[in-house]
């Protein structure tokens, strides 16, 4: 199978597959570019069918990376790795030191961290192999959170932050009163709804179980809503913070919002989403830079010198990028999406 010629190939600068035989480990790890730094992305164990699927998303994921890390003012560039088999029944600690061992193999030209599939004691295992493994440990943390390695509060609150800066530069308000809908009550979510409580915003709520839900009414007194319903409400903002591609051509003739901005990756189905919002005069904020506070969050607890204020100041940034965005995709008169794309490349190929 060639990698040259491969439809998601984009100038990625290393490529490197790895078997160890008696742990069983097969793996693939990318670094698409290293201009801004080393790069950061996190490793994914998942079924895949083949090795061509897996090398499929290794090489999209780690190119995503860049681009997220570029925008979040991080001296980092993209990798990512992958893990080809099932993690509730393949995974062991031999397997985890193995890729430890490979991590090691690129000399820190790439630094792993969790994904999907990957718990942090796994990343403890790699760790006993390799010095270039993210996300073992906490040093600095958001707002009184106990420091446990999982970066959800600091993606929350630079979700709450980015929200409150599309908000003020759409609709021209603070948070007071604006309605606002998020989908998926998870470890994100639900932190974004304490936050936005806190600034007087009204909540409307959904998730696909009950047990977020029922916090969010009686802790913040959020308005449940069916997962189907959560699209056409009358609100001034929607929130993804579940799955990918909720924006999608059954949703979008349903919003009635304004504003989108959320924690989900992914959250068009296609890039041409984009267009289509802005021609319905919603203002989205593109989803890798309104959910960097988790990367962000990684980079600082792996600094030598850093602190809970330097952490958090870096996150607020995303409200100031965002804003950037926005005014640059009115003079231009493009899709959000399309120039966060633009201003990401002009940062890691004009590198400062
Ligand atoms: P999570 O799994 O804790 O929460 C997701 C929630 O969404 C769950 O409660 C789930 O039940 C709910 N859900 C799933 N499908 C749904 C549907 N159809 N309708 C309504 N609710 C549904 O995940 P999380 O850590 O809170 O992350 C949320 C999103 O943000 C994910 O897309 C994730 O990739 C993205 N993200 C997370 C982080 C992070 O630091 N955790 C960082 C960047 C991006």
């Amino acid at each position: 199978m060639s990698v040259f010629d491969h439809p998601e190939f984009d100038k990625h600068e290393h490529v490197a597959f790895y078997h160890d035989e008696e742990a069983g480990l097969k793996a693939i790890i990318a670094v698409h570019n290293t201009n801004l730094g080393p790069a950061l992305g996190g490793c994914r164990m998942w079924p895949y069918i083949n090795s061509a699927e897996a090398l499929n998303d290794v090489l999209r994921l780690s190119k995503g990376m860049t681009y997220k890390a570029a925008m979040a003012n991080l001296k980092l560039g993209g990798g990512k790795s992958v893990i080809i088999g099932d993690p509730r029944k393949m995974k062991t600690p031999a397997m985890m030191r193995a890729m430890g061992r490979f991590v090691d193999s690129l000399g820190g030209k790439y630094f792993t961290a969790e994904d999907s599939g990957i718990a942090v004691t796994d990343l403890q295992e790699m760790a006993t192999q390799s010095e270039f493994i993210a996300g073992t440990s906490a040093k600095y943390h958001y707002a009184g959170e106990t420091p446990d390695g999982n970066p959800a509060p600091s993606t929350a609150y630079g979700v709450f932050v980015g929200l409150r800066s599309t908000v003020e530069y759409a609709l021209n308000s603070d948070l007071k009163g604006i309605k606002v809908a998020i989908q998926g009550m998870g470890h994100v979510g639900y932190r974004l709804a304490q936050h936005l409580h806190n600034a007087g915003a009204q909540l409307f709520v959904t998730d696909i179980y009950p047990d977020g839900i029922e916090r969010a009414v009686s802790e913040l007194g959020a308005t449940a809503v069916a997962p189907e319903d959560i699209y056409g409400l009358d609100v001034d903002v929607i929130a993804p913070c579940a799955m990918g591609a909720s924006i999608n051509d059954e949703t979008l003739p349903d919003i009635k919002a304004k504003v989108i901005a959320g924690a989900a990756n992914n959250q068009l189905a296609r890039e041409e989403m984009g267009e289509l919002l802005r021609k319905r005069g919603i203002v989205y904020a593109p989803d890798y830079v309104i959910n960097a506070g988790g990367v962000i969050d990684i980079y600082h607890q792996r600094m030598e010198q850093s602190s809970n204020e330097a952490m958090r100041t870096h996150i607020e940034e995303i409200g100031i990028t965002l804003k950037e965005i926005f005014e640059r995709a009115d003079k231009e008169d493009k899709a959000t999406n399309r120039v966060a794309n633009v201003i990401a490349q002009e940062r890691f190929t004009n590198k400062a």
